[in-house]
């Protein structure tokens, strides 16, 4: 595992802690509503289609295509300065919902809108406690 230092990392909260359990597991999970069945991310407490609160995490294709994007030259971050130019990506997954990823380095140069993506995972240690990214990378082309 990397170490990740200075590098700002999203705190699990009780909404969002099973979508970060399951990515520690390699699966890529997000909420289905008990009601309607539908998809829904980020994360919310009720489905914004019937206005239920039950829901289930629900482990899905990890695949996509990219649905928007840009090209970041000046990072915002000290922790991203070494890591410029990157691309950072509105993926419109299989399922129909949309998931916001950077993508690797030698993704740079031949995103496109429409281009095929799939997750991949990303394991880390951050001050001693194991943290799983879920991240985008280009496919092959479609
Ligand atoms: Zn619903």
């Amino acid at each position: 595992m990397d170490v990740v230092e200075g590098r700002p990392v999203p705190t699990p909260s009780p909404l969002t802690e099973g979508f970060w359990a399951a990515a520690r597991e390699h699966r890529l999970v997000i909420q289905r509503c008990d009601q309607c069945e539908a998809y829904r991310h980020y994360p919310q407490p009720v489905c914004p289609e019937c206005l239920s609160d039950r829901w289930t995490w629900t482990e899905i294709s990890g695949r996509g295509v990219i649905y928007t994007f840009t090209v970041t030259h000046q990072p915002f971050h000290q922790a991203w300065k070494e890591r410029t130019p990157f691309a950072v990506a509105t993926i419109e997954l299989t399922e129909g919902v949309r998931m916001v990823s950077d993508l690797p380095a030698d993704d740079v140069d031949r995103v496109a809108i429409g281009h095929p993506v799939e997750v991949f995972f990303e394991d880390h240690e951050i001050d001693g406690t194991p943290f799983t990214f879920p991240r985008f990378r280009l496919g092959n082309d479609g």
